[in-house]
């Protein structure tokens, strides 16, 4: 029986993209599935292109083509090395391998050069003497009527149009040798100054520009634009289906003149939506722009929405590939709640994290009958999720710290933690009763005294306190203030207020405004005094842990004051996409 190409293909399910494959390869109009993802190292991957490069790869997997990583880096003024070393580590991190398919668009410089000669030749390219603010005035633009029907009147021929082509040849060939200063001349597409889609009004296709660039150094002042040469370089590679996000719809019908004036292999275009994710932002010149400006710690930042961010706020590439393959592959823009990400994440730690006890913010809790200098070991569950990670012994002891606000001098209704006279559990550990606490001079709480019963040892979960006969609604986590040992938390929370921080709100002084005008303030909140369990000060950079009752933390690569080991908070423990779903 032959096998339906979209079963056992991990991601995606049956969607316009592989039926629009499907029907290439029964035509004979494809043999073969080649795709590619090419982005321009000119920034750090976001996860919109986690879902760009992972559609490109799963299609080629799903159809047993290949899928080749191409470096767009025919920008000289923006790109280097470092972005491509960052690329290319983050796509491996997701568990996608190009294998030896590295290219880069600039090794095609030669090739672009010579087509754009062919082109020439064809009688269908052309020197121009314009400026650039001549050209766009020529070029004209779409204007909405009251009716909000877009109309566009012709533009206008540049007079340089009709030169011929010898003229044209020479005249290129001497952009090429540096005669010309930057910005005096452009060779433009002879296609129609009156097509109704401004694209396709005489596109540049080369523009002369003194920059080095990174990879092939000061070889060229002239270099293409990004509509001729993503075309010509999907045609040089035999690139069967490139596909890219929506706003390069209106160029497909450039990308397909192109190929065609070249004679190159047909290459075919097909678009998806972009990945538009609330509170925060994905496209890389943004996120250039928040880093260019300080406004967060680096492309790593852990609240950046980089593949970098999410990895060291401690995403796993499983979670993220799992988000990507359930928001599915479609071809309307639409914004994607950063709950349900948090949600796929929190669904995957919670089957792996570890768990452990730390305190964020430590309280004394004072055991009156427990004998001081006393140790008893206790078991405790590693991961209730995976009896295979089995169990850890914890160090009971007079002195526990436990979280200030599991201690209410006057408790508020319905506060089932500590206060005086109430009981609670310590999991893993005993039932205590509160008996009294420490006031310092200045009337602060330092420290909350209590008795424990011998009687309610262990109990993992909650209420089980019940089964042996004492009856405790709260559960509160604690660590041995002898074993402890001091990290630091790091608190975020999202990076934008603004749901939507591109939909722009005009400012008091009647300006447009910016998109980091709905940043959040408060996004990162650091408890520089927690204390946690022993095995803490061992955790291996990027290694994740539920913290008990407080959400997941991950082990961040670098130290934070006094050498103490830093813990990113992932996300909580509080599942809030389960709430907006069924809000929806
Ligand atoms: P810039 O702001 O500089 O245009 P970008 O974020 O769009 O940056 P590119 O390097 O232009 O990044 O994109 C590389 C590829 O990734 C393109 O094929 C593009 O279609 C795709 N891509 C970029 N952003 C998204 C997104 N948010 N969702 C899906 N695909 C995306
Ligand atoms: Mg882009």
């Amino acid at each position: 029986m032959e096998k339906d190409a979209n079963e056992g293909a991990e991601g995606v399910g049956s969607d316009f993209i592989s039926e629009f494959i499907k029907e290439d390869l029964a035509s004979g109009r494809a043999d073969r599935v080649r795709t590619r993802f090419p982005p321009e190292p000119n920034g750090w991957l976001h996860i919109g292109h986690c879902k760009a490069f992972s559609i490109s790869f799963t299609m080629a997997d799903r159809f047993g083509g290949k899928c080749n990583l191409r470096l767009d880096d025919t920008n000289p003024e923006k790109e280097d090395y470092s972005y491509v070393e960052a690329i290319k580590r983050d796509i491996k991190w997701m568990g996608y391998d190009w294998e030896d398919r590295e290219y880069y668009a600039s090794d095609y410089f030669e090739f672009l050069y010579d087509t754009a000669v062919k082109i020439i030749k064809k009688g269908s390219a052309y020197v121009d003497d314009l400026s650039e603010a001549e050209m766009r005035e020529y070029r004209g633009t779409a204007i909405a009527d009251k009716g909000n029907i877009t109309i566009t009147p012709p533009g206008k021929n540049s007079p340089w149009r009709d030169r011929s082509i010898e003229e044209n040849l020479d005249l290129f060939a001497r952009m090429r040798a540096g005669e010309f200063p930057d910005g005096a001349k452009t060779l433009r597409a002879k296609i129609d100054m009156a097509h109704p889609n401004l694209v396709m009004r005489d596109p540049v296709m080369y523009r002369i520009r003194r920059e080095t660039h990174y990879r092939v150094g000061d070889a060229w002042c002239i270099y293409p634009m990004y509509d001729f040469q993503h075309p010509l370089s999907d045609a040089k590679e035999r690139i069967t289906h490139s596909l890219c996000s929506l706003e390069f719809e209106i160029h497909r019908p450039l990308y397909d003149w192109f190929i065609r004036e070249a004679e190159e292999y047909p290459s075919r275009q097909i678009e998806f939506a972009r990945l538009s994710m609330t509170h925060t932002v994905l496209s890389k010149r943004w996120l250039l722009r928040l880093v260019k400006e300080g406004r967060v710690s680096g492309w790593d930042d852990p609240r950046m929405p980089t593949i970098a961010g999410l990895r060291r706020r401690g995403y796993t590439p499983e979670a993220i590939r799992n988000f990507v393959s359930r928001i599915g592959i479609s071809k309307t823009d639409s914004m994607v709640d950063i709950a349900f990400l948090e949600f796929c994440l929190r669904e995957d730690l919670n089957k792996r994290a570890a768990r452990v006890m730390a305190v964020l913010n430590p309280l004394k809790l004072i055991i009156e009958n427990w004998e001081d200098g006393a140790r008893e070991e206790l078991e405790a569950v590693n991961n209730p999720e995976d009896p295979s990670a089995g169990t850890r012994k914890i160090a009971f002891t007079r002195e526990l710290w436990i979280e200030r606000g599991d201690f209410e001098e006057t408790p508020p209704p319905k506060y089932f933690r500590l206060f005086l006279g109430n009981a609670v559990r310590l999991r893993y550990a005993y039932v205590v009763t509160c008996t009294g606490f420490d006031k310092d001079a200045a009337g602060n709480i330092v420290a909350a005294r209590c008795v424990y019963d011998p009687a309610t040892k262990g109990g993992n979960a909650e209420g089980s306190a019940a089964l042996e006969g004492r009856k405790v609604k709260g559960t509160i986590h604690w660590v041995s203030a002898q074993d402890a040992v001091p990290v630091e938390a790091r608190l975020y929370d999202h990076l934008f207020n603004a749901e939507r921080p591109m939909d722009l709100s005009p400012r008091a002084d009647g300006s447009p405004g910016d998109f980091t005008d709905g940043l959040n303030p408060n996004s990162l909140e650091i408890a520089g005094g927690a204390l946690g369990e022993p095995c803490l000060a061992q955790a291996k950079p990027g290694e994740y842990f539920q913290f008990e009752r407080l959400g997941y933390f991950a082990r961040d690569p670098d130290d934070g004051k006094d050498g103490r080991p830093v813990f990113n908070k992932t996300v909580g423990l509080r599942d809030t996409w389960a709430k907006i779903a069924r809000k929806g």
